[in-house]
């Protein structure tokens, strides 16, 4: 059916074939709005047996999609506004490129293969768990085969240069490659290694602390959480926070971001991060620039790009002296127990550095060496260069080779994680990637205000908000991941920033925190 071009929007979207492109792109939108909500429902309010049926609905909307997605009309309209390129304006390219790469993803992946990676899932994550459960790695494996294999015959359809392992990065980073990947570890991990040699010597920064013992009553601790939340800028108008099991953010509308975060009755940094984290996520999908809403410009420009907010707000901000000096009047009242320490013991705490084999527990040195495990073991499966039944090893080998410590059992190794069983992989990178371009992200606000530091002590973060908004977020998904970083940081894609970070946070920052 012909869709009538969409209403003009004065300086975004105004050219006749883009027009019509929107029109037909309005109810993918609010398919992914209502695939959004059945996510974040499934995480939180669902009864445990709604999940088969959800299932088989998440089934069909996905193939839905993929037809819609391939419709022959969508399909002539994009070449026609490819054959116009020059004369359209940024947003009006941004919306080519990302509809471009989404059919062309369509079309190059078999219907039978996206049904087959979809159908296995249920059965996979019922065998990572009782595997998880059991320790026992063999449960999961042929599972992982599997998987492997599925994901070894999308890369083949997607197309790929170099290593194959590229078309599955390309997935959830556009335009990432294992050589710039490598480059951002070759890069990071030895200063990382250098860096925390230091730091395990000197003792300023813990390897553990009296409050991770401390028990708090649920509902202080929820009470805190909101409290800081709105300290942070989150509009409770736009949003929601809610409870789950693992912490997530889920964009429903640019005026309906919802987070999660868990309660676990002791060792408050815990939830208290993950909401600071996802307030990060939520606050890139908040501040979209609203002639870009309901479009397929509408979310962030990549999962990298995505994790550098989250980490910027969790670390950069959250875990700062400054952060821990402002919020240490809220902890007190609300949880009591915190008032038998300073604010210094507060930062001491939240910046706990301890060599561990669980990933989600890593602290700011010694995460990107979990990710660089999983990233190699990935690779090398996906090149066929590693069978599955190898990958315990190597992934226990690894951990020794970079932390000192060998997981116990393959619970706490290479079954930690649910990605793999969810059909996922070339996901892991984009959280180093995150943690670098946050980084990057803090050169480039210490430029624009040089008060960062007061500033949140004051817990003043409106010029915070708005310069990310500024240079990252209201861009939506316009531009690709690398030029978005290159616009808002004056520079391409750096880690020697995450360098200059971590030795300024560990090396410097103690001497200053102590004179
Ligand atoms: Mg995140």
């Amino acid at each position: 059916m012909e869709a009538r071009p969409a209403e003009p929007v004065p300086g975004y979207f105004e050219d006749e074939t883009v027009r019509a492109l929107l029109a037909k792109t309005r109810p993918l939108w609010a398919l992914g709005h209502a695939e959004a909500l059945m996510g974040w429902d499934n995480e939180t309010y669902m009864p445990r047996a709604g999940a088969a049926f959800r299932g088989l609905a998440a089934a069909e909307i996905a193939t839905l999609r993929q037809r819609m997605l391939l419709d022959p009309e969508l399909a002539r309209l994009l070449e026609e506004a490819q054959s116009k390129l020059d004369s359209l304006n940024v947003y009006e390219r941004g919306l080519v490129r990302v509809l471009s790469r989404e059919v062309r993803i369509a079309r190059s992946i078999p219907p039978e293969l996206t049904w087959e990676k979809a159908r296995i899932q249920p059965e996979a994550l019922a065998a990572w768990r009782e595997a998880r459960a059991r320790g026992d790695f063999a449960r999961f494996r042929p599972f992982l085969e599997r998987i492997v294999d599925i994901n070894r015959r999308i890369a083949e359809h997607l197309g790929y240069e170099g290593h194959p392992y590229n078309a599955l990065l390309d997935l959830y980073e556009e335009g990432l490659t294992v050589d710039v990947m490598d480059g951002v570890f070759d890069t990071i991990l030895p200063e990382s290694r250098r860096v925390l040699e230091r730091v395990r010597g000197d003792g300023f920064y813990p390897d553990s602390h009296p409050l991770e013992e401390a028990e708090y009553d649920r509902a202080a601790m929820e009470e805190a959480n909101r409290r800081i939340l709105t300290l942070l800028g989150f509009p409770w108008e736009r949003g929601r926070l809610d409870v789950s099991a693992h912490p997530f953010t889920i964009a429903l509308s640019v005026d309906d971001v919802r987070i999660t975060t868990r309660y676990e009755g002791r060792d408050f940094r815990r939830t208290l991060t993950a909401v600071i984290h996802e307030f990060g996520h939520a606050l890139y999908e908040l501040q979209v620039d609203r002639n870009l809403a309901a479009t397929p410009l509408q979310g962030g420009a990549s999962m990298g790009v995505h994790e550098s907010q989250s980490r910027f707000w969790e670390n950069i901000v959250g875990r700062s002296p400054w952060f821990a000096r402002a919020v240490k009047g809220v902890l007190d009242e609300l949880l009591g127990f915190t008032r038998r320490y300073s604010w210094l013991e507060l930062y001491r705490y939240l910046n706990i550095v301890r060599p561990d084999t669980i990933r989600v527990e890593a602290d700011e040195l010694t995460y990107n060496f979990h990710i660089h495990v999983r990233y190699t073991i990935e690779k090398a499966l996906i090149a066929g260069e590693l069978e599955a039944g190898e990958a315990p090893q190597v992934w226990d080998d690894l951990m020794e080779k970079h932390l000192g410590i060998r997981p116990r059992s393959p619970s706490e190794g290479i079954l930690q994680d649910i990605h793999w069983a969810m059909g996922a992989m070339g996901y892991f990178p984009t959280y180093t990637l995150g943690n670098v371009i946050a980084a990057q992200m803090r050169r480039m606000i210490l430029e624009r205000l040089p008060d960062f530091p007061e500033r949140v002590e004051r817990l003043d973060l409106a010029p915070v908000r708005e310069a990310l908004g500024e240079a990252v977020h209201r861009w939506g998904s316009t531009l690709p991941p690398q030029e978005l970083v290159e616009r808002a940081t004056g520079e391409p894609l750096n880690p020697e920033h995450f360098n200059e970070y971590i030795r300024w946070k560990y090396l410097q920052l103690p001497g200053e925190l102590e004179a």
